[in-house]
């Protein structure tokens, strides 16, 4: 076998949906499973839906992944350039070759031309007429025209396409690797545009002339390619390439938690979650996306969770390193049939990984997630304490502040009410007097803490449950967190004695 070589073929276009980032994700582990190579390549030669910024966002969430690839514009290659837009000038002699072999044709129809085609055959059966072996010798094209009149229009500069020549009542088929022997009516396809009038081929002549040139040797990509699989096919065959032509599988979709269709990003907005990997502003609209790293995801575990959209080893197994996926990954083991997305889950997927990583490990990942609240610098030494001590709490990056903003900042106190309805004279006391011994308490830890808690309250007759939620309330400002006596020690016997004593001023 040819070595391996795969690519990620994307259009930039806008932020990369986790759909797209498990293509690169099944490429890469193939790629790395086989001694291969794992080649980017931009295909921009749709200049309309060019969006600026979106080719380094792409590249940038490849590098946050860890799906770094063998060659791309960035890093360069031996087939470079990677970009399309700057391949133009070598993809017109293969359309004029499909054209002087009889595979395609010129054709001069303006769009309004196309238009009026398409309004004049209109029927309740037929609501979209196509430019097709039905319909094409009615347009102006080298098929319908004579050759005096084909040649005279194209000296006198009048605007062209290249279109292929779809062939009637044909079949075409490939084997899939994931759905096995497709195959295609060729009278249902139209006479797709190859070469666009500025020059710039259509995506169906680009992939096929780059895989062609950059020896690919597998094509992985999302289900939505399937049907343009028989003009590549055909490209395939007419440029005299079928046996080189790169084993296809088209991946199934990541489907809408319901099951009810793709996953879009506006379910997403809909149903409060992320659809893309990172954090994507529209240029355009200056709209911004939520996103998986910003939301505080693991790219190890985004990785993970991704994997197993649509794929298992066959076992229950569900967490996998790279590592273990680049040894257990089988292209023929993902499903055929979409996959759907369960936000529950792949937050099950980011806990998991948090727990398995170290305080030190943590820390940095941890870091802007906290800083971004604070004016002032983070204590690390600190953070690492909190991160101990809350981590088996948190799922998300950002839940480090949710759960623990109170152990960096004095917290509102949203619960106060709570405290006012049972508070007395008894227990101001048992505060003030608790809080007078900390002067005696050798060493400030959370056992310490307990045991004068504890004595002191004998001493005022109260029981734990009388006194336990008021002090959480009086530290955490609400009703959840770690242990309280975990938190005053983490926050020190200042600010434990200003935060106790300002809940009993404002009771006052
Ligand atoms: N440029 C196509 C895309 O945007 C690539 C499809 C393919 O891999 O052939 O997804």
């Amino acid at each position: 076998m040819s070595k391996v070589r795969v690519r990620f073929a994307p259009s930039p276009t806008g932020g990369l949906h986790l759909g797209g980032v498990r293509t690169v994700l099944y490429n890469y582990l193939f790629a790395r499973q086989h001694g291969g190579d794992f080649i980017l390549r931009i295909e921009d030669t749709d200049q309309s839906r060019y969006v600026p910024g979106a080719e380094e966002y792409i590249v940038n969430c490849l590098q946050w992944c860890g799906l770094i690839p063998d060659e791309s514009p960035q890093k360069g290659g031996e087939y470079a350039p990677y970009r399309q837009s700057e391949r133009k000038a070598l993809y017109k002699q293969y359309a004029q070759q499909l054209v002087d072999n009889g595979y395609a044709y010129y054709a001069f129809d303006t769009p309004q031309e196309i238009e009026e085609m398409r309004k004049k055959l209109h029927t309740d059966t037929n609501t979209n007429p196509q430019y097709d072996h039905n319909t094409r010798r009615q347009m102006r094209n080298s098929l319908s025209l004579s050759k005096e009149k084909t040649a005279s229009l194209l000296e006198e500069g009048t605007p062209y396409v290249i279109r292929i020549k779809m062939p009637e009542n044909e079949t075409v088929n490939f084997t899939d690797m994931i759905r096995g022997d497709v195959s295609f009516d060729t009278n249902l396809v139209d006479d797709k545009v190859l070469l666009k009038a500025d020059g710039m081929p259509t995506y169906h002549l680009a992939v096929v002339v780059d895989d062609y040139l950059m020896k690919i040797s597998h094509a992985f990509r999302g289900e939505e390619w399937l049907p343009s699989a028989p003009v590549h096919l055909l490209l395939w065959k007419y440029l005299g390439w079928e046996k080189h032509m790169p084993q296809w599988a088209h991946l199934p979709l990541i489907l809408k938690p319901d099951g009810h269709g793709k996953l879009s990003k506006r379910d997403g907005d809909r149903l409060g979650f992320p659809v893309f990997a990172m954090n994507w502003t529209d240029p355009r609209t200056n709209e911004t996306a939520g996103c998986f790293r910003e939301m505080g995801f693991l790219p190890e575990a985004f990785v993970n969770l991704l994997a197993v959209l649509g794929w298992n080893d066959g076992t229950e197994q569900e967490l996998f390193s790279m590592d273990e996926l680049v040894k257990k990954f089988s292209i023929s083991r993902v499903h055929k049939g979409g996959a759907k997305f369960d936000f529950e889950k792949a937050k099950w997927f980011n806990h998991q990984y948090i727990q398995q990583k170290t305080e030190e490990e943590l820390l940095p990942l941890v870091t802007p997630f906290i800083q971004q609240h604070l004016q002032t610098a983070l204590d690390q030494g600190h953070l690492r304490s909190v991160i101990a001590l809350i981590k088996d709490r948190c799922t998300l990056l950002s839940d480090f502040w949710q759960q623990g903003h109170f152990l960096f900042a004095t917290p509102e106190m949203k619960e106060l009410p709570a405290v006012q309805e049972k508070w007395n004279e008894q227990k101001k006391q048992f505060f003030i007097s608790w809080i007078d011994s900390f002067a005696t308490i050798a060493n400030w830890t959370d056992t310490e803490l307990e045991t004068s808690f504890n004595d002191c309250l004998l001493q005022h007759g109260l029981k734990k449950g009388d006194a336990l939620l008021p002090l959480r309330i009086m530290l955490v400002g609400a009703k959840y967190g770690p242990g309280v006596f975990h938190i005053a020690e983490l926050i020190g016997k200042i600010e434990t004695m200003s935060r106790i004593r300002s809940v009993i001023e404002s009771l006052k």
